[in-house]
């Protein structure tokens, strides 16, 4: 008997197994590639929106838990994860320098906004107005962590990759037969596969999808991460992530010409230096009604759960709500109402009349 089968390994899957296999719990992770959420991230942690200058939801509480959570995984899995990496908003008016030292004055903020701006960064991205420096700032590299995540589960015979499939699943009342396997419990943590889980497709997520494109730049010998019209983001070996896009529309992890032109064009209009686009990909973000993430139990199921809803800050999120899911089951502490799904049940009890 398993104690808990998870159904996805992204960013959520790997933390709530990680809190899981800490308690010594027996686990089995499916995946079937069917997202790339999490492979094709940006990485980055920042807890600063860098839109309208304000903290991201609980970010400052999330950036020490997250952190010490890649610590031990870089451990773990003996690679490197974390790199720090300085990102500087290239600013494009007075008005928003302005916003910057206002901004300054809100908790928590002087923590990551440098007070010095600075006129210049790198001589290939000009600009008429200053740059203003985010501190502690960083990328995971989280296309790394989920290769050696999964190999890891190999290793220890908990990872199945394949499609978890809903006719093959019965519940019971204590326990749930998947295929020759017997769980206690089991937790979904498939992004936007959550659209195709009869269990949880009351919810309401929304997909968004992002497209970066990687490019080559040999002059531009640039170490830190610019947030301009968009994100130009260091690879190393001359290579950069330029991104990303919003789209509402198209659901699919495909990259597109729409998606190219977009990025090339608001590149073009900063980067004044030559480059080629060797990749381009893309994946879709997981956008909630109230923007705060989908976790809990099941309004029916009592051994059945979801993690999901993390929007563009997985790398932050994650660990902070997995481990708050895994305290609410093993140790019976509630979840903050923000998160739990309950607060959608009604959504849930429409579905059925
Ligand atoms: C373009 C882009 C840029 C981003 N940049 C950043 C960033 O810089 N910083 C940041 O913090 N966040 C960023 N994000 C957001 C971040 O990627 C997500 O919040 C996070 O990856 C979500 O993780 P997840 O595990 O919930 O979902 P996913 O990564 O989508 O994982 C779900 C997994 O479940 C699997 N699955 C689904 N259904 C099934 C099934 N039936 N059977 C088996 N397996 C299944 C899928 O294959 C997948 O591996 C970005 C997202 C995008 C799209």
């Amino acid at each position: 008997m398993l104690d808990y089968i998870i159904v996805g390994s992204g960013l959520s899957g790997i933390s709530i197994a990680e809190h899981l296999l800490s308690r010594g719990k027996k686990i089995l992770v499916f995946d079937d590639n069917s997202q790339a959420s999490s492979t094709v991230a940006g990485g980055i942690y920042n807890p600063v929106i860098l839109k309208r200058f304000t903290l991201a939801w609980n970010a400052n509480e999330q950036l020490d838990t997250a952190l010490s959570f890649y610590e031990n995984l870089e451990k773990k899995l003996n690679v490197k994860l974390i790199k720090s990496l300085p990102i500087y908003r290239r600013f494009h008016s007075i008005e928003e320098q302005n916003n910057w030292f206002s901004a300054m004055d809100k908790p928590f903020l002087s923590e990551f906004l440098d007070e010095k701006l600075v006129s210049t960064i790198n001589p290939h991205i000009p600009s008429s107005y200053s740059f203003g420096h985010v501190k502690n700032t960083g990328v995971i590299d989280t296309e790394l962590l989920l290769e050696k995540y999964r190999e890891y589960l190999l290793h220890i015979n908990s990872f199945q990759e394949e499609s978890f499939n809903y006719d093959d699943f019965e519940l019971n009342s204590d326990h749930c037969n998947y295929k020759k396997w017997k769980a206690k419990k089991v937790i979904f943590c498939d992004g936007f596969g959550l659209k195709k889980n009869p269990y949880f497709n009351y919810l309401p997520l929304s997909g968004n999808k992002g497209e970066y494109l990687i490019i080559k730049a040999k002059d531009l010998k640039l170490e830190v991460a610019v947030k301009s019209s968009v994100f130009i983001i260091p690879l190393g070996e001359d290579l950069y992530k330029v991104g990303a896009t919003y789209n509402n529309w198209d659901k699919t992890k495909v990259p597109t010409q729409d998606g190219r032109d977009y990025l090339l064009e608001k590149l073009n209009s900063f980067l004044k230096c030559d480059f080629e686009i060797v990749d381009q990909v893309a994946g879709i973000r997981l956008a909630t009604k109230d923007r705060k993430p989908l976790v809990g139990k099941h309004p029916k199921h009592k051994n059945m759960y979801c993690c999901n809803g993390f929007g563009s800050r997985g790398v932050l999120i994650g660990p902070t709500v997995a481990s708050e899911l895994i305290k609410s089951i093993e140790d019976a502490i509630p979840l903050s109402e923000e998160i739990d799904v309950k607060r959608y049940e009604k959504l849930y009890q429409a579905d059925l009349s």
